[in-house]
């Protein structure tokens, strides 16, 4: 499988390429060159298989040409048979019509454990083949850095300086990162805000002195091998529920837009899918984007779902680029257009092309803690804010019949309520526990270094402690 560019003119890799690189060479994003597609009996096929033979089959297309199927196969049951729950990704029944797809029984108990246990795993095979070493620079306001850090601990070829803004995480976030004791780890707690750190982070991949010394590496979604690795709980779970004999519906609490760029990319791939639910909380970009057509970033609203608290959702750009069309050079212009005023109207070809299989619904806070007493007074199930925003859209678009009473609804649960207890407590009444396979989480030693607010400073430690794994 060949991978090309959103912005058409860097050079199309093969799958190993586009994993190690991340961002195309020409700022965009890598998508496969056609989308590979499954007949309804292929899909029949899949019946019965278990997760880690099931993502196989899933993510092969996607693979060739770079690892073997009994690669791919080993790979995906080394890293789903260490999940928290046999299904991997279990299905628990709301009512008649809504589902909860729960994807937080792994490691750091978010969604992200699903796709870069596999990303670690996929670094490590192909720097062995080439025979290199890979420095991983990133910065976390919480999620992405535990579960970036839980993927690469003790990997031999690869190395993590994941740089978190001091006091700002919360307690349980930031010890699923510093409690993690493996000589590839490196945690930084910087002075100053998020946008500080990350400001740090993108510094670093253009100084001539970091980039000729190592081999820099990112693990934020726009790397393609996330996506791909997600496809597969849209196959899981409707495969559950019917498919391909039936259609199913999805509400995504979203961010980036990459999760629920994976159910697109699961429709393109044959799987019947009836809607894609594009959850936000009031930071609401994408739904005014897939609403009225107005993609413009206004600043970021912080909220009890940190997660979806962004600015502008950069797997965005992979929709537009497909449902556009597939103009390269059109689409660079529209990007660089719109890092210039912060603002753009979709084109014809993209609202049209994004209105046949996604809907937009924007939850607030009221309403995201009224989805979690829902859950709780009518399922018993304690779910987290996150899941809670998809919740809201998935029960206001089923009432007003946008999604049709007979089609399964199914709402991602991207994190444990564990992780955002203050929250939950606030809602429900009651502080939900950690899982026991992380319960002794406050009782481990914590290790981090604590760096002055400025660049030098965060620069100089890396490269002081880079290669001493
Ligand atoms: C990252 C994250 C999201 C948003 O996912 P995207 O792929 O960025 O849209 C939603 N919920 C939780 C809990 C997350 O960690």
């Amino acid at each position: 499988m060949q991978y090309v560019s959103t912005r058409g003119s860097a050079p199309a890799l093969d799958f190993e390429g586009v994993t190690l690189a991340g961002l195309a060479s020409d700022g965009g994003l890598y998508v496969p060159a056609e989308w590979p597609r499954f007949s309804a009996d292929d899909i029949r096929d899949m019946r019965g298989l278990g997760y880690p033979d099931l993502a196989a089959r899933v993510m092969a297309p996607f693979v060739a040409g770079s690892l073997t199927e009994d690669e791919l196969l080993a790979l995906c049951h080394k890293v789903y048979g260490d999940f928290g729950h046999a299904a991997v990704t279990p299905l628990v029944q709301l009512d008649q019509q809504h589902w909860l797809l729960e994807l937080f029984h792994g490691p750091t108990l978010a969604f992200k454990d699903v796709a870069l246990q596999l990303l670690g795993r996929l670094f490590e095979t192909f720097l062995a083949r080439r025979d290199e070493r890979l420095t991983i620079v990133g910065a976390t306001s919480g999620d992405t850095g535990s579960a970036a850090i839980q993927a690469v601990a003790g990997l031999e070829r690869v190395e993590i300086f994941m740089l978190h803004p001091k006091g700002r995480v919360s307690d349980v976030q930031r010890r699923q990162m510093t409690t993690v004791r493996a000589p590839n780890v490196h945690n930084l707690a910087i002075e100053g805000s998020f946008d500080d750190a990350q400001a740090h982070v993108k510094r670093m991949f253009t100084d001539g002195d970091v980039i000729h010394t190592l081999n820099l590496g990112a693990v934020n979604s726009i790397n393609w091998a996330r996506l791909m690795a997600q496809v597969v709980y849209y196959f899981a779970s409707a495969l559950q529920l019917g498919a391909p004999e039936r259609t199913v519906a999805y509400s995504v609490p979203t961010g980036n837009f990459g999760d629920v760029f994976a159910g697109y990319v699961a429709a393109k791939m044959g799987l019947p899918i009836e809607r894609l639910i594009v959850a936000t909380n009031i930071n609401d970009i994408l739904h005014r984007a897939l609403s009225v057509g107005d993609y413009s970033a206004g600043g970021v609203t912080p909220t009890i779902t940190p997660s979806m608290d962004i600015q502008v959702s950069s797997n965005f750009e992979r929709l537009l680029f497909d449902a556009g069309g597939r103009d390269g050079a059109a689409m660079a212009e529209q990007m660089r257009a719109f890092e210039a005023s912060k603002a753009m109207q979709l084109t014809n070809a993209q609202a049209e092309g994004a209105s046949a299989l996604f809907t937009s619904a924007r939850a607030d806070q009221v309403e995201t803690a009224r989805a979690l007493q829902w859950a709780w007074r009518h399922a018993g199930q304690v779910i987290d804010p996150h899941t809670g925003v998809g919740l809201h859209a998935a029960r206001a678009l089923a009432a007003d019949g946008t999604v049709p009473a007979g089609v399964p609804l199914v709402t991602l649960a991207t994190a444990h309520p564990a992780k955002f207890p203050d929250a939950v407590e606030r809602a429900v009444g009651m502080r939900p526990a950690l899982p026991a396979r992380v319960g002794d989480l406050f009782g481990r030693e914590e290790s981090f270094v604590e760096i002055a607010g400025d660049y030098a400073a965060t620069r100089d430690y890396v490269l002081g402690n880079a290669g001493n794994a």
